[in-house]
Order: structure tokens, then sequence, then C-alpha cells
């Protein structure tokens, strides 16, 4: 089955719900039993996972159950966990999975607070924390200690958008028997397939482009079959569980995610190519891009791109970068991305970089949403222009001469 016809039925069983086209939003704490007999039936079929049975509202209603199934299609795992957000997603699958003593390898391009969780919380339950370099591919293997249990990707990498050559990297973490855990928000499950290319849990903040309005927060796990019962336990141990309202907005999203993720890919892409020729602008940073260093990588696993990139302006004046934002009349200021509107939001580089972020100037995320991309081009056009303007009645944004000079 092609992926618009999943996304279209993934989850959806009109016939237990009186012929509804979508699963209700069921709201429960308790679930009642009418007999003793039928209570210990309940707690069998949750047991044994039958389709939509359970006993307890954190365990999931319906709704949830739907949203699970359908990623789990989607995906191609053995099963799926619903969470309340996205780091709630990647804080309980790597809580799962590691244990005192035991040593985890980190992309220093993974989203900022899931390094910060294992910072400031697993190494103080006793967790050994390495970053690495997302570029090392296969060379991964000599960073693996006898100890390492998990291989955390994220590609492409926030805000730098560094990718990974997953395949390579899980060949050398499986040799050692370590799991791979990757956030592939960016892609959606839409672009890339982790399960297929060697990952055992993939994680997605639906808060992004499953959701997909920018209403609710969410995330999801799917599991291979290796780390289903050891997820799906430290899940329940944990007393996660999301509520079905937010949960019904996700199902509602992934029904036009198909649509809407090509959108946001051929806007995204043509305003980046457009960026890319403005002489105020250094580099657009776009694995979809040639430019990008990661191209033939993402040409080679992924099958498409979202709205999401960076632009590096040349100018390093922060105040001409924030007049050219404040410029900006489609593009909203804010964090997250993934919902139907633009937004852009300047950054800096992780402490570790280094010498993989070769750019002088000053960057900017960018996400592109599905207004007309004409009507986007046009604002950046005049956004720049005001920035210019500004960059040019400060003598300490020279970037051209500061560079001759060093
Ligand atoms: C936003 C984001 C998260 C966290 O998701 P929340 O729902 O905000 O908790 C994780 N990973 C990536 C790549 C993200 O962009």
């Amino acid at each position: 089955m092609k992926e618009n016809t999943q996304l279209v039925g993934a989850g959806r069983h009109p016939e237990r719900f009186g012929g509804l086209v979508n699963t209700p939003i069921c709201r429960a704490s308790t679930i009642l039993a009418g007999s003793m007999a039928e209570w210990e039936a309940m707690k069998r079929a949750r047991a044994a996972e039958e389709p939509g049975a359970t006993t307890y509202g954190r365990f999931g209603t319906a709704t949830a159950h739907a949203f699970e199934e359908a990623m789990a299609q989607l995906e191609g795992g053995r099963g799926s966990l619903v969470f309340p957000s996205g780091l709630a997603a990647i804080v309980t699958a790597l809580t799962a999975l590691l244990s005192a003593g035991d040593h985890i390898l980190v992309s220093y391009s993974a989203y900022s607070p899931t390094r910060s969780f294992l910072d400031r919380v697993l190494r103080r339950f006793g967790v050994q924390v390495q970053v690495y370099d997302p570029a090392c591919g296969g060379d991964i293997r000599s960073l693996m200690q006898p100890n390492t249990r998990v291989v955390y990707v994220e590609s492409p990498g926030s805000e730098t958008l560094e990718i990974q050559d997953i395949p390579a990297i899980a060949r050398m973490a499986h040799a050692q028997g370590a799991f791979v855990v990757m956030d592939n928000t960016w892609a959606t499950p839409l672009f890339f397939k982790p399960l297929a290319h060697g990952v055992d849990v993939s994680i997605h903040a639906a808060t992004k482009y499953i959701v997909g309005h920018s209403d609710a927060m969410l995330g999801v796990v799917t599991c291979n079959e290796a780390t289903w019962a050891r997820v799906k336990q430290t899940t329940q141990d944990m007393g996660q569980t999301a509520g079905p309202d937010d949960i019904f907005l996700a199902l509602r999203g992934l029904r036009t995610m198909g649509l809407r993720l090509q959108r946001h890919w051929e806007s995204g892409l043509r305003v980046a190519q457009w960026l890319e020729q403005q002489p105020e602008v250094e580099a657009v940073v776009h694995p979809a891009l040639p430019s990008h260093p990661g191209h033939a990588l993402w040409k080679r696993d992924y099958s498409g791109a979202c709205g999401l990139f960076s632009v590096v302006l040349r100018t390093r004046d922060a105040q001409a970068v924030a007049a050219f934002v404040d410029a900006l009349q489609h593009f909203g200021i804010g964090v997250s991305w993934g919902g139907y509107e633009s937004l852009a939001i300047p950054f800096t580089p992780g402490e570790h970089h280094g010498a993989r972020w070769p750019y002088q100037g000053s960057a900017v995320r960018m996400h592109i949403g599905l207004e007309d991309p004409q009507d986007l081009i046009d604002d950046l056009r005049q956004a720049l222009t005001v920035m210019a303007a500004r960059a040019s009645l400060s003598p300490s944004a020279q970037p051209e001469a500061a560079r001759q000079n060093a």
C-alpha cells in the first residue's frame, strides 16, 4: 500500500464505533467491567495486547490505541507508544534502554534538551554520556566501548542539519550489541524509514508535523521487536500517558500529512534556492540543496524534505539580524515548527560544532509553511533590504573586511 493510502486508513475502525469515520475522543480513567469474570478477561486481553484492550485510562483508550496502531504501521514497527510531548517520548525510551554503568553515544547535533536530559538526569543515575561528531559514519566504531548500550542519532541535526549515515552507524552499533535510537522528527514518518535503515527505536515529536497545526504537544515512540517489551514496560512504570483530545488532533493531522508535507517540501526548497542566490546570504543549509555537505546521503536515504532549514546571513550584526526578523510580515518569531505557518528564529550553533560549522555569519532557522511561496519570497526580499540598510549603518558589521584582516 502506498503511503497516502496508509495515511487515510491507518488505525481507523469505523465498525467499532457505530460507523463513525474517525475514532472518537474517548475520555476515561476508570473502565468498568460487568462482572469479575469480565474483569479478569479484560486484564488478560490487555496483557495479550489485543486490539483496543485496556483496564485503566492511563493505559490508553481507543483514541490512543488508534494513533499507536497508525504510527506502528507507518514506521513499520512492532508497536508504538504515545507520550505527552516529544521530549517525554525521548527520555522514556532512553531510560528504558540504559542502566547504571552503561555508556551512551549522542550526536552533538541532537536536540539540546535531549542532551541536557542525559547530562543532568541520566548521569546522576550512573550512565556515561559521550557526545560524538554526527559526520562520523562508520567511524563511530572507534568510540564504542564494551558497555555502550545506545547510539543516539538525529538526522538531520537540530538547527545545524547534519545528515548522518544511519545504516553505517547501525551496523557498527549492532556489531557491538548496542541499540540505535533515532529522533526522526524532521523527516516525519514519510521521508525516512528508521527501522528499515537499522534503527531499533524511532521517535517523533508529533507536536511538529504530525499534529501539524501548532495546537497540541505530543510524542511517539516506535520500537522493533528487540526493544518493544522493554520500552513498553518502562512507559507504564513511569506513568506515561497522553490526553485523548491531543491524540485526536494528531490523528486528524495524520490524515492530511502527506498533502501538507508535499507543499512544505516544494515551498521550502523554492525559498531555499531563492535565498541561496541573494548577496546578503552566506549559505543556505538545506539537505536537498547540492551545496549541503550531507546531500549525497540525503539523496540515498531520504525520499523528501520538510519545510525546516537554516540560512546564514553574511552580517554578524545582531541588530541587523533582529531588524531582518522584525521586518518579516509572514514569518512568526517562536520556537517549535511543523505547523501550517512560517517561522524565523536566530540561533547559535552548539559549542561542539567548531570546524564542522564553517560559516562566519548569523544563523537563522526558517520554517516554511503553507502560505504561497511567492509571498514568502517577496517578504524575505524586503526584509533583506531592511537588514542591509541597518547593517551598513553599523561599523562593527563589515564581515568581508573583518575576514580579510583575520
Ligand atoms: C521539538 C522537538 C523535540 C521535542 O518535542 P516536544 O514535543 O517539544 O517535547 C524533539 N526533537 C526534535 C528534533 C524537535 O524538533
